[in-house]
């Protein structure tokens, strides 16, 4: 699979919002985005953002989910694919299948900074699901998994610098965060609210299914 090397800071700037892909940095003032003369698209004539056709606009909204989950496009093909056999409304049952994957549900215990650091702290084995180790980033999490940390001092020192980042944080209703351990268990399935990216998903089904 190809890997985007350049800056994340451009793929924001492309989406013209904020994806969080940094981590703390996203919440400072140095974000680009923040700063009214940078907050252009990239590229020399990118200044120039119109509104788009129809079909640049259905565009946009594919690449916003898929960049703020950090996907490939094949990857987010499987995805979609799997949604549109699955009874529901397809948007939302898509972007609860991404919100359940196991770099996100990291990231949103505050165990990691950014989910590309959550996967990385998933591929270097620091996490634990139900007490076996999963190293797959896509792994989806259920109803009554518990989500703990290696045993080991490194692991656990690790996560627990970045929770002491924020002591207040809170994890969404569909997470049980404790602090003490720290472990997790997943008390629900996630619902459309708790999905932050502010998005139309069935702008994203219509792209995809032409
Ligand atoms: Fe860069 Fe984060 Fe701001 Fe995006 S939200 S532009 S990744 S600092």
């Amino acid at each position: 699979m190809g890997r985007y090397l350049d800056s994340s800071c451009k793929l924001c700037r492309r989406e013209g919002m904020k994806l969080m892909l940094k981590g703390i940095r996203c919440e400072t003032g140095k974000c680009p985005i923040e700063k009214r003369q940078k907050n252009v698209a990239p590229g020399m004539h990118g200044w120039r953002r119109g509104r788009g056709s129809d079909y640049g606009i259905r565009l946009r909204e594919k690449q916003k989910v898929k960049r703020y989950y950090g996907l490939g496009e094949t990857q987010f093909m499987r995805y979609i694919e799997k949604a549109e056999h699955t009874i529901g409304n397809t948007g939302e049952v898509l972007l609860g299948m991404l919100e359940r994957r196991l770099d996100n549900v990291v990231y949103k215990l505050n165990f990691a900074p950014s989910r590309k650091s959550a996967r990385q702290l998933i591929a270097h084995g620091h996490i634990r699901v139900n007490g076996r180790k999963v190293d797959i980033a896509d792994f989806s999490v259920r109803i009554g998994d518990k989500i703990t940390i290696k045993t080991s001092e490194k692991s656990k020192k690790r996560i627990r610098t970045q929770l002491d980042t924020n002591p207040n944080y809170s994890a969404q209703g569909w997470l049980q965060l404790d602090i003490k351990g720290p472990s997790a268990t997943i008390v629900a399935m996630p619902s459309r609210q708790d999905v932050q990216l502010p998005i139309e998903e069935q702008l994203v089904i219509e792209f995809c299914s032409r």
